[in-house]
């Protein structure tokens, strides 16, 4: 089986083809002069990083103090400091709800993430609680299917907190290890249908305080993907985020600003359309498969 490793330095091969030729073209230098700042702004502005960690970094590489550490290192442990306050709040509870805006992968994110743990042993149930998309549940039969996972659904229910209430009791009874439920997708700015999913969250919780809510951000979104997690967190607790579609941007850097900006953690990162596609995130590797030489890509 192919390594979450080379998983990730495959999923970030667009956002990488741009750092690695501006370092190519830095190669020997320890630290940026004045003519290279504007180079590498452009390029971490349009990787997504945003403008905090962009100023940070390159003040970091500005300095000459470091002159014995190759520039690629620098910019490595210059992220590595920023971000290390940022871990993981620990285990993910059993309970997990995914919730996001239309289109933002969280159908098939649910399914991977069901194969993801059912993978490592784990008795998982999906729930099928998105009530306006009828292909969604379609997916989801499919993937359950395929993956052999236990699915909730009820094609005749139209109520999102009815279909997840009765989902997670019965995973609860059926004494799953995980119980993962598909919410409908929504825009931030819809009063009702915010309201709707703070009620699901209302309803779950009732039945067990062992839940955490998981956000699937599209990386393509760009600066928007901030604005978002910040509108559904006024009116649910978002535990973390599974940023997809890695494997179709070169903005992959968003994943660095989300931690910064908001504290939250990225916990998963989606690299393809597979079941097998979703990669725990772990920022070391992350960043060490930003830099990745392509040669050591199909070597490794
Ligand atoms: P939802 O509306 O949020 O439930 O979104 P879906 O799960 O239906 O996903 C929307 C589209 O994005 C589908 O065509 C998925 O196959 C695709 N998709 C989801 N995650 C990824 C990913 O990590 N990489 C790629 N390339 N496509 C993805």
């Amino acid at each position: 089986m192919i390594s979450f490793f080379k998983k990730t330095i495959l999923g970030l091969t667009k956002t990488r083809k741009n750092i690695n030729k501006l370092f190519l073209a830095l190669s020997g230098k320890t630290y940026l002069d004045v003519n290279d700042v504007e180079k590498m702004e452009e390029l971490l502005l349009n990787a997504d990083l945003g403008w905090e960690l962009t100023e940070k970094i390159i003040e970091d590489l500005q300095l000459a103090a470091d002159k014995e550490t190759s520039l690629v290192d620098r910019f490595m442990n210059s992220i590595l400091d920023l971000l290390k306050n940022m871990a993981p709040k620990g285990h993910l509870h059993s309970i997990i709800l995914l919730v996001g805006v239309n289109g933002s992968g969280k159908t098939t994110s649910a399914a991977k993430l069901g194969g993801y743990f059912a993978n490592k042993g784990e008795k998982v149930s999906l729930v099928a609680a998105d009530t306006y998309r009828a292909a969604a549940v379609d997916q989801i039969q499919i993937w359950s299917k395929r993956l052999n996972l236990h699915l909730v659904s009820n094609e005749k229910s139209m109520d999102p907190a009815s279909i997840a209430y009765d989902g997670v009791s019965s995973g609860i009874s059926k004494e799953r290890d995980r119980i993962i439920v598909d919410t409908s997708g929504r825009v931030h700015n819809s009063l009702n249908l915010m309201k709707e999913l703070e009620k699901i969250y209302r309803v779950v919780y009732r039945l067990s305080s062992e839940i955490d809510v998981l956000m699937t951000i599209d990386a393509n979104t760009g600066q928007n993907a901030i604005q978002q997690v910040r509108e559904f967190s006024k009116i649910i607790p978002i535990s973390g985020i599974i940023l997809t579609k890695m494997d179709g941007t070169a903005k992959g850097g968003i994943a660095l600003q989300i931690m910064k900006e908001l504290n939250i953690h990225v916990y998963f990162i989606g690299v393809g359309e597979q079941v097998d596609d979703l990669v725990p995130f772990d920022k070391e590797e992350y960043l060490k498969a930003l830099i990745s030489k392509e040669k050591e890509v199909v070597d490794d």
